[in-house]
């Protein structure tokens, strides 16, 4: 007999696994009921380890949008869930740096963070700001005291810890091939890798979530069911990081302003929790998911860095890691926002209120940056929505 479950999470990446542990934890579910599928041998393999591991304040994204609300409340979710989980984290505070043409745009910056919700922001002078970094060039500063960073293997494996621990099951090197509507649920056809071999099996669950990032758009192609929403289509936008080999100048985040379009956040400076600096991310629009990093562009590197660190030594910069942004905008277009979709609201709109049927699919869609800080408060969203039908 083919297994049912009520939950199918598909991809174990920082936000399937905030989503399965909300719902794992939330004593409304039972828990032998939920299941989570990662395609690779391990947790957060791809987007969720390949990141800045900032704590985002929530300073750039447009009113009311879910990347500003998730953002501020998920940094709070996210500071509280470290401290009682004793995850490495630190409240660094961060400083976006304006040069002499750019005041202007800091004080819109403060303004857009204000409206976010985030008012503990405070605009510093070039004196001030030589102060609390003397190595830092500037005219003024954007001064976040609530940004930080945390260490997010560390988060992810408490995450994972917390999921298995309350009687839910993860199954690794298993990959979801598709899906159809079935028994008032789905039908979901996996393939696990055994050795070189491959074994198929289908199980059955009445919620699927759609939690597979930079493939959520292919995922989300090969689920039939007549009531779900559009996918929006993907853009693979990839950002490099160069390790910084004379040690960590700053003691806080310091970034640039953000880029046209907040394509990305700027080449900024990072701190991980074990005393390390390293820069990036660039913004390159590719066609396919390459993690290469090349020494090559140690230069235009530190062409940017200058701008805020005079006395950046381009010879030691050395080719970290890349992440990819899974955009929903192409190259010169608006920044979008976070898309979740639920299905239940699809049916809803098609038939006036009535649902044929009990099943959900929920799928997300470009989470980008901040998807780290906000994911704790996707987890929350989600949540709350499926247990309201129940
Ligand atoms: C360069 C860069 C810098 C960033 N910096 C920050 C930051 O400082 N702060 C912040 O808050 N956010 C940051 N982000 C954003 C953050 O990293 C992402 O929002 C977050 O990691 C997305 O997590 P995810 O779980 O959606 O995706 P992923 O981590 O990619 O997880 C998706 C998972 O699904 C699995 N999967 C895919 N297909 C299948 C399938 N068919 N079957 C089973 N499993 C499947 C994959 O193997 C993967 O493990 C950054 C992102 C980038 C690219």
């Amino acid at each position: 007999m083919t297994e049912r479950f009520e939950i199918c999470v598909v991809g174990a990446g920082v936000i399937g696994l905030a989503v399965a542990r909300q719902l794992a934890t939330s004593g409304k579910i039972a828990v032998d009921k939920i299941l989570v599928l990662e395609q690779e041998a391990s947790f957060g393999q791809h987007t969720s380890s390949r990141n800045s591991e900032v704590i985002h304040a929530g300073l750039y994204y447009p009113d009311n949008s879910l990347k500003a609300r998730l953002c501020v409340r998920g940094k709070q979710l996210l500071y509280e869930y470290c401290a009682q989980h004793d995850i490495p984290h630190r409240k660094t505070g961060k400083l976006v740096v304006a040069q002499d043409a750019e005041i202007a745009a800091l004080e819109t910056l403060q303004q857009q963070a204000m409206r976010n919700g985030v008012s503990d922001t405070e605009i510093i002078d070039a004196a001030a700001l030589q102060q609390m970094e003397p190595q830092v060039t500037g005219s003024a500063a954007l001064f976040s005291p609530s940004s930080g960073i945390i260490d997010s293997h560390a988060y992810m494996q408490s995450l994972l810890n917390e999921v298995e621990s309350s009687g839910a099951l993860f199954v690794r090197k298993t990959r979801i091939e598709k899906a159809c509507s079935a028994n008032n649920g789905f039908r979901v056809t996996t393939q696990t890798l055994q050795g070189q071999q491959s074994d198929s099996y289908d199980i059955e669950c009445r919620v699927l979530i759609n939690c597979a990032g930079l493939d959520a758009m292919n995922v989300a192609e090969r689920i039939e069911c007549d009531f779900k929403r559009e996918a929006p289509r993907l853009y693979l936008c990839k950002g490099d990081y160069f390790h910084y080999n004379l040690g960590n100048p700053f003691t806080h985040l310091v970034y640039p302003l953000p880029e046209k379009n907040t394509r990305g956040l700027g080449i900024h400076a990072t701190l991980d929790m074990g005393g390390q600096c390293r820069f990036g991310p660039d913004s390159q629009y590719v066609d396919a998911i390459n993690y290469d990093v090349s020494a090559a562009k140690a230069t235009q590197y530190a062409e940017a860095i200058k701008r805020y660190f005079p006395a950046i030594d381009a010879a030691q910069l050395q080719p970290s890691y890349a992440g990819i942004r899974p955009k929903l905008s192409a190259a010169g277009e608006p920044a979008q926002d976070f898309v979740i979709q639920f299905s239940q609201d699809c049916a809803a709109d098609e038939h006036s209120g009535t649902m044929r049927t009990d099943a959900e699919l929920v799928q997300l869609f470009g989470i980008e940056s901040p998807g780290l800080t906000a994911s704790l408060a996707i987890g929350e969203l989600i949540t709350t929505r499926l247990l309201d039908q129940l």
